[in-house]
């Protein structure tokens, strides 16, 4: 009897159109392998999607901010859109009064008056010699201990809260490992030596890294599993590894964001920066995001977006994992699953259950394409 092999259609078939997919997507393509992306949302690019709104690149997952110290992950972004120099200087607003972030010189002077970094440095020291805390057990015990009480009762305690939903009494101190303080008048958020937005918007970079591949939206893997498991020889998925596997040792929890987006017609600047942090109690949001000023927008209109932290429930969308002692072992539960997965290789923040920015899932994806 004759044998007939029935060649797939597809050399990978790429389970989600977030930054690791995509990257992954165009990587194949250069090495001479043919992809299908699918997505089951209804456009590309996963999380750093960003939608025009009268002209206004709306951030739909909250705000992107792409900086990274790796000159390779740098030169390869900058291959598909140009950066400007937007820099990350948030501002914090406690009951109405200004500080700038991260602390700095200019926070110092904000809250105790003092001008050069040696009347900061002492001051700081000075508090924190007086809370005699010398093993820290939670969250604010740490965070007193290493910036004294002025600052973590203004900027840190309500905010983490209510980030968190819990006292920070009760969150364990490794949450805060160290805090950055600068004594330089530096607002710079970040460190790394390259920092920007792409130009027109996250959402047009990705469909230039797509560009020659087919890419079907509106597609869930789960909803046809048996026939996209037919069409490639390999698989990469990127979606949630707990579902992948059927939540057979159950959910993974996430903390998760909703986001109150409105547009402000008539109004050219709300509030003079892309974000303000509130860090007082009584405000529910922890921050608001203004759009245009990625962008340095001159828009008439303007587009906020105030930022609600949330428990996640199952349906809601999963952002931040928790890396507590439960979900940590049932990560570890499903990563071993992994193991008996030849065909499947499975990456970014989903399939791996792990915070990373935008930086380390390229990082990610150029070393598991070299592999390949
Ligand atoms: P995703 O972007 O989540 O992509 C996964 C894709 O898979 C999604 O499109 C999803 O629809 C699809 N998918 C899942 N399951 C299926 C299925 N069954 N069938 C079909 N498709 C499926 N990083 C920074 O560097 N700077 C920042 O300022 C920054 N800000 C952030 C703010 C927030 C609120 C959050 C949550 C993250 C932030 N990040 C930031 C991190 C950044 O979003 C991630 O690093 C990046 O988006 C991860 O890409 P990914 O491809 O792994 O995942």
């Amino acid at each position: 009897m004759r044998t007939i092999t029935l060649k797939n259609n597809f050399d990978f078939l790429i389970i989600g159109s977030g930054l690791f997919g995509s990257t992954m997507a165009y990587l194949l393509l250069k090495k001479g392998y043919k992809s299908l992306v699918i997505d089951k949302r209804s456009h590309v690019g996963g999380n750093v999607y960003t939608e025009s709104v009268n002209g206004i690149n709306v951030h739909k997952y909250g705000a992107h901010i792409f900086h990274t110290d790796d000159k390779r992950v740098w030169n390869f972004v900058n291959a598909f859109a140009e950066f400007n120099r937007y820099t990350n200087s948030p501002v914090a607003n406690y009951k109405g009064r200004l500080y700038n972030l991260p602390f700095n010189m200019n926070t110092f002077y904000q809250m105790w008056g003092v001008t050069t970094p040696e009347q900061a440095a002492e001051k700081i020291e000075r508090q924190r010699k007086e809370s005699g805390i010398i093993s820290p057990k939670n969250l604010e015990e740490q965070a007193i201990s290493l910036i004294g009480k002025d600052i973590y009762y203004t900027l840190i305690k309500d905010y983490t809260e209510k980030q968190w939903g819990r006292k920070a009494t009760e969150l364990p101190a490794f949450i805060i490992k160290r805090l950055p303080v600068r004594f330089t008048f530096d607002n710079n958020y970040f460190n790394d030596t390259y920092q920007g937005i792409p130009i027109g918007g996250y959402t047009k970079m990705v469909e230039k890294m797509l560009e020659g591949i087919e890419v079907r939206l509106n597609t869930d893997y789960f909803e046809n599993r048996e026939y996209f498991d037919s069409i490639a020889d390999k698989i990469i998925y990127t979606g949630e590894i707990d579902r992948y596997f059927d939540y057979c040792y159950g959910h993974l929890e996430y903390r998760t964001v909703s986001f109150e987006t409105e547009l402000l017609e008539g109004v050219p600047n709300f509030q003079g920066n892309a974000v303000v942090n509130y860090t007082d109690v009584d405000t529910p949001y922890t921050r608001i995001i203004e759009h245009k000023h990625f962008e340095f927008g001159q828009q008439p209109d303007t587009v906020i977006s105030r930022e609600y932290s949330k428990e996640w429930r199952p349906g809601d969308e999963p952002y931040y994992p928790v890396n507590d002692k439960r979900n940590s072992e049932l990560y570890a539960r499903y990563k071993a699953l992994t193991n008996g997965q030849e065909k499947v290789i499975f990456g970014g923040r989903l399939a791996e259950y792990k915070y990373y920015d935008m930086h380390q899932v390229i990082e990610q994806a150029l070393i598991m394409a070299d592999s390949l």
